[in-house]
């Protein structure tokens, strides 16, 4: 998806992948600026360490507690969340008024920061409870101590790739199946096929979003910030493969 997008803005630039263990994360992203990167994702397990090998933060780096994105600004490491912002465009002008989010890991906590920015009323409900109670009380939203309906379903549990079980496994294991269905229903774990917890959605009428669009998103974000140039959705969205 990267490369497409540099290779369609004519840049000269490669996006590689780099296995780094724990343990030599920091001193790894240091050694990056001077070898010619201009910045870097982070993805698991990294995302804590990213915020913290950070000179500077971004303000949603700083208020989720995590980064997805690195930017190298001459020997300055600068870290920003772009998996917030990249949720709120996947949802364009249509954001609802009361959202729940499912989870309370790294993408939980970037969905609920997100989604309160922007204005909605927002509630998080998460398998172990205690994680949820102190996401809530820590970024201001309201913990739900069991599933319930809303207008905006946000999946930020990692339940739901395997289809086993069929359409409404999914649903069933986090609790929802048997409330209303949400208007929209935003499911960040992606695969090639759709995931179980979207076609229970899409079946009763929800408007699917699915967590491909939304990597599509946070990466042009963070395309963005790298090359100071507009993301060419269009090629990264075909790269990535979304329908
Ligand atoms: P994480 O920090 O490991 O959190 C995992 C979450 O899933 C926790 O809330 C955990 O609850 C919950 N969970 C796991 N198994 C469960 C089960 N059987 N029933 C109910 N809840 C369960 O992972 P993460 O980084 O937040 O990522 C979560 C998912 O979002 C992953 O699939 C990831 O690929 C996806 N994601 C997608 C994008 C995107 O751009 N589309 C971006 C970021 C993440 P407990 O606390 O109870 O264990």
């Amino acid at each position: 998806m990267m490369n497409a997008a540099f290779a369609e803005l004519g840049l000269d630039w490669r996006y590689v992948r780099l296995p780094v263990p724990p343990e030599r994360f920091a001193e790894t992203v240091r050694a990056l600026p001077g070898s010619g990167y201009r910045g870097a994702n982070v993805t698991i397990p990294h995302k804590l360490a990213a915020h913290d090998v950070a000179d500077e933060l971004s303000e949603a780096a700083r208020a989720i507690g995590a980064a997805n994105t690195l930017i190298f600004d001459g020997g300055r490491i600068i870290a920003d969340n772009t998996d917030a912002g990249g949720l709120i465009d996947v949802l364009g002008e249509s954001l609802p008024a009361r959202a729940l989010v499912l989870g309370a890991g790294g993408a939980g906590r970037a969905a609920v920061w997100a989604l309160r920015e922007a204005g909605a009323e927002v509630a998080v409900w998460n398998r172990t409870p205690e994680k949820a109670e102190a996401l809530a009380s820590e970024l201001g939203v309201r913990h739900a101590r069991r599933p319930e309906s809303a207008e905006l379903v946000v999946n930020a549990t990692s339940v739901g790739l395997a289809s086993a079980g069929g359409q409404d496994a999914a649903a069933e294991t986090l609790g929802i199946a048997t409330l209303p269905p949400p208007a929209v229903l935003v499911d960040l774990v992606y695969g090639a096929e759709p995931t179980a917890l979207s076609r229970w959605a899409g079946a009763r009428g929800a408007r699917v979003v699915n967590g491909l669009e939304v990597l599509v998103r946070q990466g042009a974000r963070s395309l963005e910030l790298w090359t100071g140039r507009m993301a060419p959705l269009a090629a990264m969205r075909a790269a990535a493969g979304v329908a």
